[in-house]
């Protein structure tokens, strides 16, 4: 198996080579060269299995030079209870008649991003033994939240690494805050910027582009790179719960073979969507993809018309984690709709950097159709979302999985389309507790509270736990207090790795 770009230049080259270098040299996305199909006899099979022997399977076909003791030491690095707080991994929720939620927040921060930053850093430090690679590799994170986390704990006690994460200090939440001030390992620093997440992002463009920098690292045998989710280690890992679900849904008798489900990803990035879409290019039987989207709704714009443009105003919304106007990872969608296109791909491309916008031609909007649908959720339909989730259901949803849920129930109306459906949950509703008290409680219960005693209330009132990784924050030690600027970030990271 080999990988190639989507901008269509250089050699292929072999998965390790992908995963370390994380971005093709021409600035294109790896992609693999051929999409493996797995057979009825894999898929009857997996029903026995656990998810770590799904996940192991399905990575070896992605992953041929890995061998089989090292892709097992990766998966159960991964994926265990001491990280994991189900044994499931994934565990897939049955909500009402032939509707399904799949939880995958189980993992140490309670975010979507475990699934794969969990293994990222095991996928990237075994593609460096095989490539002979001795350096130490130092990654470099901005974050507006979520990420940042997740790669902390992904990266923390990995040998070989050593991982350093920038958040704007009026950017995020006081619970994401504590998490990464927090933060345990030998091998990590956070530091505060004083800026937005903007001010972070360009600081941390600017090192991995300084000279001084790579050189200064190259004499230590140092290498900085990065977790971003275009890395195609991120996405491989996102395939397989997709792949786990529909298996459960075969196993337990919910869809016969053959039979179709569709899936409802909450999206920002691209990249959990495009997870599901290449699921189905393995085999899994898909009727729709759903792409559901907050007012950030680039993508649903996308899908209904051909049009991307970016050029709008930017929405802060209560799914901040889907606050996003360029999705990366939609570049693979349409290398792949358009038969490895890479010229056509390069143009659009192009155009966006240049005009802030790109128009994809009819055939291929056509295929976007064929597989998509899209709309979109205010933060009053959200919020509606949640409460009468709990209320109707006694299920309690983050405020991103209620994205989800509100764009499925336009979807069943638009589409009368009654298929077994799985609904992406990509977060706990204690992850995003503030904005979820505020749909399920009375305002004077909550006005004037910090944010602990908010999730505080909100247990009791619902009979559910806090998840330990964010209940125990609030007494936990402060290890991290560096304050930098944008203009000092370089010489902090310099700093951090005497
Ligand atoms: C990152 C994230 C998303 C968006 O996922 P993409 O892969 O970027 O589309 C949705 N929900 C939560 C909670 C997230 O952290």
């Amino acid at each position: 198996m080999r990988y190639i770009s989507s901008r269509g230049q250089g050699q292929p080259v072999e998965a390790a080579e992908a995963i370390l270098k994380g971005i093709a040299p021409d600035g294109g996305l790896f992609v693999p060269e051929a999409i493996p199909v797995l057979d009825k006899v894999i898929f009857n099979a997996m029903g026995e299995w656990n998810y770590q022997q799904r996940a192991a399977s399905i990575l070896k076909q992605y992953l041929p030079e890995f061998s089989n003791e090292e892709i097992d030491i990766c998966v159960h690095g991964a994926y265990n209870r001491d990280s994991f707080d189900d044994e499931q991994i994934a565990p897939l929720i049955m909500l009402k008649e032939h509707l399904y939620i799949l939880e995958l927040w189980h993992g140490p921060t309670s975010a979507f991003k475990d699934m794969a930053l969990q293994i990222l850093p095991r996928l990237l430090t075994t593609s460096a033994r095989k490539l002979g690679d001795m350096s130490e590799f130092v990654i470099l994170v901005a974050t507006s939240g979520d990420t940042g986390k997740a790669a902390l704990e992904g990266f923390k006690d990995v040998d070989g690494t050593r991982i350093i994460v920038f958040y704007p200090r009026e950017g995020v939440s006081q619970v994401q805050e504590r998490q990464m001030v927090t933060q345990e390992g030998r091998n990590v620093n956070v530091a505060a910027v004083k800026g937005n997440f903007d001010d972070a992002q360009t600081g941390v463009k600017q090192i991995f582009a300084s000279r001084n920098v790579i050189n200064l690292l190259a004499g230590q045998n140092r290498k900085m790179s990065s977790a971003n989710s275009i890395n195609w280690g991120r996405l491989l890992p996102q395939i397989v719960y997709y792949i786990s679900a529909y298996v459960e849904l075969r196993q337990s008798g919910e869809i016969a073979e053959g039979e179709t489900v569709n899936f409802v990803v909450p999206t920002g990035n691209f990249g959990n969507i495009l997870a599901a879409y290449y699921a189905g290019r393995m085999g899994v039987p898909i009727n729709k993809l759903i792409c559901a989207s907050n007012a950030n709704n680039v993508l649903t714009e996308f899908i209904n018309t051909g049009v991307y443009d970016r050029q709008r105003k930017f929405e802060k919304t209560i799914s901040p984690s889907m606050d996003i106007l360029i999705s990366s990872n939609l570049e693979r969608l349409l290398f792949e709709l358009t038969g490895h296109d890479a010229v056509r791909i390069s143009q659009w491309m192009k155009d966006l950097q240049q005009n802030g916008q790109y128009r994809v031609d009819e055939e291929t909007l056509k295929k976007v159709r064929a597989l998509f649908w899209a709309d979109y959720s205010s933060d009053a339909e959200t919020r509606a979302a949640i409460n009468k989730t709990w209320n109707q259901d006694n299920y309690l949803l983050d405020t991103h999985t209620a994205v989800a849920i509100d764009v499925y129930n336009k979807y069943r109306a638009a589409a009368g389309d009654d298929c077994t459906t799985v609904i992406a949950s990509t977060a706990s509703p204690f992850k995003f507790g503030s904005s979820v008290a505020e749909a399920v409680l009375k305002p004077d219960k909550i006005q004037g509270r910090s944010e602990f005693e908010i999730l505080r209330l909100l247990s009791a009132a619902t009979g559910l736990q806090i998840p330990p990784g964010i209940e125990n924050l609030e007494s936990k030690e402060i290890r991290h207090r560096t304050v930098t600027t944008p203009d000092e970030m370089e010489q902090t990271v310099l700093s951090f790795l005497v």
